[in-house]
Parts: structure tokens; sequence; C-alpha cells
């Protein structure tokens, strides 16, 4: 099936309902929106309803009604990694990385780039814009060019060079913003009302984020309908963990999953308001950050997105935890060493932080854990290792070969 069983968008907070439209935030109690679906076609149907590959082969659960669209670069289908000897490593009964760097751009920003651009065109609109600290800005830029749309994209200076890069390339207009990122989103966000460009913004726009929904639809798709324990998402505004979180509630509603998984909230530890309210049975407050070597994670304020992750979190059994820079890279070095996957150090911020849990024993470590890992290692800026070369005859080239071949 390719029809879209979107019905209507629902008040998280009032629960007041709304016909399927550009509508960002209730009207009476300015809630954030959430899509709702056809449940009992979902339940009736089961998984036969997917068909194709990709992202749009989960198009009955995604709001976007016409084929023509659904723009592509490829995203979505990414490995579902068994990592033996990072489990071994870590101390974990099985260890699954769900690993986003295969996405067109790197990383999981593909899932929402992709239905934000489709609805950014099923709604009508010539432009998209977004602030970003890197990587929206590149997936939200390529797939507006897919798109045929303009765009713009207010990029943090701090990006490293591939990511401005790689953004100078794809976007129509790249504007390099000083300061953080939550000063800009606060005054981005007021000028979205204008109706210049569609919200590629990751505070409130439910069709953007819809997209990485497709993330807990794969895992379960993956394991044969039973999911893993536990699953470890990053937050930085809470897109992705929002929309892993629904996907699974969505399944268990269908009755295609019995139970969901234990969800993990994974922060830097440089930008962790949602972690200390969670910690403090306290609401959000927001934080002045710095910098962070997980870029993608440096909010401060997660508005009422982190709230609405600290809803689930409180909701239902869940855990929240942070990581160390000094931590977030030891966890790169190691994926890539242990397991060949080279992500950057946005992407295993959520390793990083399983590694503290099971050490601190704030986690079961006797069960299934798969960790979402966000983004390649390509984007990364670090210092290359030496560049001081030696010049070999074929004497030379054996001895070396053999000493440290043991031959
Ligand atoms: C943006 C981003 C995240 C998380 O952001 P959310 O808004 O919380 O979904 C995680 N990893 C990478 C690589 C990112 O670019
Ligand atoms: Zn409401």
């Amino acid at each position: 099936m390719t029809t879209s069983l979107a019905r209507s968008l629902a008040c998280i907070d009032c629960g007041a309902s709304y016909p399927l439209g550009y509508r960002l935030e209730c009207a009476t109690c300015q809630g954030l929106l959430e899509l709702r679906y056809d449940v009992e076609q979902l339940a009736r149907h089961g998984p036969d309803l997917f068909s194709g590959t990709g992202l749009w082969r989960y198009a009955p659960v995604l709001p976007i009604a016409d084929p023509a669209h659904r723009i592509t670069l490829g995203e979505g289908g990414t490995p579902l990694l068994d990592c033996p000897r990072l489990a071994a490593d870590l101390g974990v009964r099985r260890l699954l990385v769900k690993f986003e760097g295969s996405n067109p751009t790197g990383t999981v920003k593909d899932r929402s780039s992709t239905t934000a651009v489709a609805a950014a065109l099923q709604f009508g609109y010539r432009a998209t814009s977004v602030v970003s600290s890197g990587n929206a800005g590149s997936s939200i830029a390529a797939y507006s060019a897919r798109a045929g749309l303009a765009s713009l994209v207010f990029a943090y200076e701090r990006a490293s060079a591939p990511k401005l890069l790689h953004m100078a390339a794809t976007t129509r207009d790249l504007v390099i913003y000083k300061g953080v990122y939550d000063d800009l989103i606060t005054l981005w966000d007021r000028l979205v009302g204008e109706q210049l460009f569609f919200d590629c913004g990751a505070s409130r726009n439910a069709y953007k984020h819809e997209g990485k929904k497709t993330i807990a639809y794969e895992i379960a798709e993956q394991t044969g309908f039973a999911p893993p324990d536990v699953v470890v998402a990053p937050v930085a505004v809470g897109e992705t963990f929002i929309a892993a979180a629904r996907g699974f509630r969505e399944m268990r509603d269908a009755g295609w999953i019995p139970r969901v998984p234990t969800m993990v909230a994974a922060q830097a530890a440089r930008a962790n308001a949602v972690v200390r309210a969670f910690r403090s049975g306290q609401p959000i407050e927001p934080l002045k950050i710095g910098y962070t070597v997980a870029e993608g994670l440096a909010a401060g304020n997660p508005g009422r997105k982190g709230d609405w992750v600290l809803r689930l979190l409180r909701e239902s059994p869940s855990v929240a935890g942070e990581a160390e820079d000094d931590e977030i890279l030891a966890a790169q070095r190691r994926l890539a060493r242990t397991e060949g996957i080279w992500a950057g150090p946005t992407g295993v911020a959520t390793l990083a932080v399983l590694e503290g849990l099971v050490a601190r024993k704030e986690l079961d470590p006797d069960q299934t854990v798969c960790a979402i890992v966000t983004e390649t290692g390509l984007k990364t800026e670090a210092e290359p290792p030496s560049r001081a070369g030696v010049a070999f005859d074929e004497a030379s080239l054996r001895a070396l070969v053999r000493e440290r071949l043991g031959g």
C-alpha cells in the first residue's frame, strides 16, 4: 500500500483534534501537535502494509499523501549491526547498533528532512529554512535542492570544516551565525509565522520529525518484530527520541509488537537539561551551554519538545544518562577499532552513555540493547595522524611487514 493512513493532528496537551494541514501548534492551548493514524487499518493489515525499500517503504505511517511529493536521496534502510565484541567490552549481553551514518548526508537528519521537504511541497512552499549546528543544514539543503526548492541555512560558526563544506555545497544560501543555537532559534522561530519559508526547525513541526519514526519501524522489522529490550536514543531537542518512542507505541497499539522497549535518553554532559530534570523530578531548566564535541547535541534549551521527552520518560520505565566529551571521544575510537564503524562524536554519545550506565549498574546488562548511532565519522574534524612518511626499498619493506605481522 502506498496510501498514507494519517488521519488528523492532535494536541499532546489538551487532546484537541485538527484536520491534516500545515499547523504547528494547538489553537487553544499552544501545545505541540502529533500525527494520528488509522490504527484499525494498521491492526487489520499488519506489516504487509509496507512495500518497497528505504524510508518511503513506511509511507502508510507517514503524513505525505501524494507519492509525487515523496522526495528521496535513498535515505533509511540503514543497517542494524550485531556488535558482539563491543558488547563484551561494555559487559552487555547483546548489543545492536542502528547505524544512521549510512544515510545520504551521513546522519539521522535525512529521515526528518525527507518528510519536511515533502511536506513543504505538499503545502505549496517554495523555500525552506533551518538553524543548524551542521547536520540539519546540509541535510535540509540537500533535500531542498533535490525537490527544486530554495533553502536558507543558518550555520553554527564552530561547525566542523566538513560540515561547513557540505552545507556550502548544497544550500542556495548559507549564513554563519555567532553564538549558540538556542539564542538564534528563539528569534528564528518568531519568523516562521510570516510564511516566507517552510519550518524545517526542530521545535514544532510534526511533519518534519515524523520521518524519524521510521527508525522504530526498521528496528522492529530487522528483529522480526521482537524488538530489543532497550533502545538508547540521543536527545538534543528530542526529535529522534520522541519519534522512535512514538513509533514503538504505534506498533504496540496496532498489536504488531508485544511491548515497547525501555527507552534511554542520552545527552552530552555539557548539554544535559533533560537528564537533569529527569533526575531531579523537576521541570526543565534551560542551560547556558558552551562547546561540546557532540555538536549535534548542543541544545541547552530543548523547549516544548524537551518537555515532551520528559513526559515520555516519566510515563513508562525509562532511563536517562549523560557522557563527558572525553568519554564520547573514547567511545568513538572504541567503536571504530572493535567493530569497524566510524561514527562522529554526536553519533556515539549513545554508546558513551550506555557504557556509563552499565558501569554504574543503572541498567541491567543482561538484555538486548540497541544504540542508535546517528552520524558518520567522516564529518568529524580532528588532528589527523602524523604525515611524516617513510621511503622504502624492497628489503626495508619486507623487514617492516615481517616485523609488524610476525612472519
Ligand atoms: C540532530 C542530531 C541528533 C539529535 O537531535 P534531536 O533533535 O534530539 O533529534 C543526534 N545526532 C545527530 C548526529 C544529529 O545531527
Ligand atoms: Zn491543546
